[in-house]
């Protein structure tokens, strides 16, 4: 696969703070590449160094193997869609669809052509052409936002949360709608978002940053069961991390005691083993919908004793809180059905499949 975008150790710093603290990353052609993290990552940072409103301190930035270093903003193959949408009031939905190629002294039927097929593909109604952003709705508006983004045939169009500010309702269309977008026209999309759900959902890779750096990037399967470590894994959705002690790695694969978790020998297989995990002191990843309760005589790789404390109805699922007699809470989600197998104050066994767990390095 041929790297659209290409960044290599990618320092940015503001003053004495470090916003960019060496990042690599290399995107495929085509690619949905979702950015989270929290507030003050250094997401936006990077999407500014890439679209070229700021110049990295040291590193590299190519596009389709053109290196980037002294390109101007408007000189790169890129585009760039902020949450605070920017259409120019003054203007009509036409004319602010055309701008970027009216800037670029496009003539003035190529440029009414292809505004009636971003208005086609954006699937806005021709009437919209000539009313003003002020006579849209939000969603509307972030549409002609998207069209005039596009417009201009970028090979990279960079997404700054342009979701974020609208209600639930019309963010779900417009994730559609996203993906739609994505799927029919092949560019490569950089987005940045702080809903999870929306990364999951819309993402080939999803890039996980914190303080200035990349923790993991990976697909949202690997990112959701196989995170790099403890704060990915409660980062990305919930999850269960028990203490446990690695007593043996072997190439039959590594056992583990834990003072919550009962089986037969008190020695238990795990498959998947994340990094180095020395033997000592680690975690033990679950996520809920992992757990399933058993009923008496079932038997399982590994159970868990506990007692229910919280219940959540979630509609199609039913999320639990349950306490270990060690102590440890634990979340177990599972489908909603009419007749619930467990309430609060029950005592329950919750089972795992051993190929389900996770195992990370205390450290991580
Ligand atoms: P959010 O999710 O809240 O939008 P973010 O991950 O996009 O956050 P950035 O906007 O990239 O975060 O900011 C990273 C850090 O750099 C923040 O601590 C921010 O305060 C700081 N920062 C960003 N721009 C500047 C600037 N022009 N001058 C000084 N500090 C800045």
């Amino acid at each position: 696969m041929t790297a659209i975008l290409d960044i290599q150790d990618v320092r940015k710093s503001y003053g004495s703070y470090a916003a960019l603290k060496g990042v690599s990353l290399s995107v495929n052609q085509g690619e949905f590449i979702a950015l989270v993290g929290p507030s003050g990552c250094g997401k936006t940072t990077l999407l500014k160094q890439i679209a070229g409103f700021e110049e990295p301190d040291t590193g590299r930035i190519a596009i389709a193997d053109a290196d980037m270093a002294g390109v101007p903003a408007a000189k790169r193959p890129t585009s760039m869609v902020f949450q605070k949408l920017a259409l120019f009031p003054h203007m009509t939905v036409a004319e602010n669809i055309g701008f970027p190629l009216k800037l670029r002294r496009t003539d003035t039927a190529e440029i009414k052509k292809r505004v009636g097929q971003m208005i086609e593909l954006m699937q806005l109604k021709g009437e919209y052409l000539t009313r003003y952003p002020r006579q849209l709705s939000g969603g509307e508006q972030q549409r002609v936002a998207l069209a005039r983004s596009m417009v201009s045939a970028p090979k990279l169009l960079l997404l700054d949360e342009p979701l974020s500010a609208l209600d639930v309702k019309l963010k779900k269309v417009l994730q559609a709608e996203l993906k739609r977008l994505h799927r029919s026209v092949g560019v490569t999309f950089v987005h940045v978002t702080h809903d999870l759900e929306e990364a999951m959902m819309l993402a080939d890779r999803i890039c996980v940053m914190r303080d200035g750096a990349i923790l993991q990037l990976g697909t949202p399967a690997d990112i959701y069961y196989r995170p790099a470590g403890s704060f990915v894994s409660g980062f990305i959705g919930e999850t269960n991390l028990l203490p446990i002690t690695v007593t043996e790695r072997t190439s039959a694969g590594l056992f583990y005691r834990a003072a919550d978790i009962v089986d037969a020998d008190g020695r238990i297989a795990a498959d998947l083993i994340a990094g180095n995990v020395a033997k000592g002191p680690a975690l033990l990843m679950l996520r809920p919908e992992l757990l399933r309760v058993l009923s008496p005589g079932d038997v399982a790789d590994g159970e868990i004793a506990a007692e229910v404390t919280e219940m959540f109805g979630k509609g199609g699922t039913v999320q639990y809180r349950a306490r270990t007699p060690g102590g440890q809470m634990l979340v177990v989600e599972i489908p909603g059905t009419s007749s619930l197998p467990m309430r609060i104050g029950d005592k329950v066994r919750l089972g795992f499949t051993k190929k389900d767990i996770y195992v990370f390095g205390a450290e991580a």
